[in-house]
């Protein structure tokens, strides 16, 4: 069984007044979740928390549990336990987002993104929806985990834009995939089955991916140093490129693969 030490730390950045990030560590269900809120007033944060609640809930709920437990959604048959455990929590997140919505009309149109590693029975999953990221270090070399679900990232795939044009294209925010409280959504889910001792992975907002390019972040995760600091530097760096948006960073180490 694979298992983390793990920092977080979350920063509103300097031009937001609000923080609509929200994350969600629980160690002891081998749980790690970041998500990004969108929404207008205040409801963007209470898309985010909400999110991580539901979810941390749910696993909390079905820790030690069987097939069964994914109801009221169908268990997919190509994923492992956890893997469709971490499916339908965010799912049931997604109908708890609906719920709230349809009670409180000022949070119409909120939406969060999600982004978590799962590591409790077998090999750890990853599952993700909207643009947050899961970024992999091994030996100093730095790998994106996760696949945007944004329109930015869509063209870089198609070869239309750069990844540092992404960074800069005035769409750049423009999610193709959230939590908003539509039909069950498409939820990209992975298996991470070759883990090493001292691996590094770094699940954030895109408060830290929009604005800190992936080789000064390989170099901050490569450094000597605690987790803690490892996470104060990311956020350093972000609100060094001027700390646009909220940044949260939850960084886990491979302590036992
Ligand atoms: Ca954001």
């Amino acid at each position: 069984m694979v298992t983390f030490s793990s920092a977080v730390l979350t920063d509103p950045g300097l031009r937001r007044e609000g923080n609509e990030d929200a994350f969600c560590i629980r160690e002891d269900l081998g749980l790690y979740l970041v998500a990004d809120g969108m929404g207008g007033h205040e409801a963007g944060e209470v898309a985010s928390r909400l999110a991580a609640e539901v979810v941390e809930t749910f696993l909390n709920d079905t820790k030690g549990a069987d097939v069964n437990t994914t109801w009221p959604f169908p268990y997919d048959p190509a994923l492992t336990l956890d893997g469709n455990r971490l499916k339908a929590a965010f799912r049931l997140a997604n109908r708890r987002l609906a719920a709230a919505m349809e009670q409180n009309e000022a949070l119409r149109g909120m939406a969060t993104t999600a982004v978590a590693v799962l590591a409790a029975k077998g090999d750890p999953v990853v599952a993700h929806v909207g643009d947050s990221r899961i970024y992999l270090l091994r030996a100093g070399r730095l790998r994106q985990v996760t696949e945007d679900h944004s329109w930015v990232s869509e063209q870089v795939r198609a070869g239309v834009l750069s990844e540092t044009d992404a960074r800069r294209h005035p769409w750049r925010n423009v999610v193709t995939r959230a939590l908003s409280g539509g039909e069950d959504p498409e939820v990209d889910v992975a298996v991470l089955d070759d883990l090493e001792v001292g691996d590094r992975l770094l699940l954030c907002s895109d408060g830290l991916s929009g604005v800190v390019p992936p080789d000064r972040i390989a170099e901050i995760l490569a450094e000597p140093g605690d987790l803690p600091a490892a996470c104060k530097a990311l956020v350093n760096a972000a609100n060094a490129a001027g700390g646009p948006d909220n940044i949260t960073v939850a960084m886990l180490k491979v302590d036992v693969a």
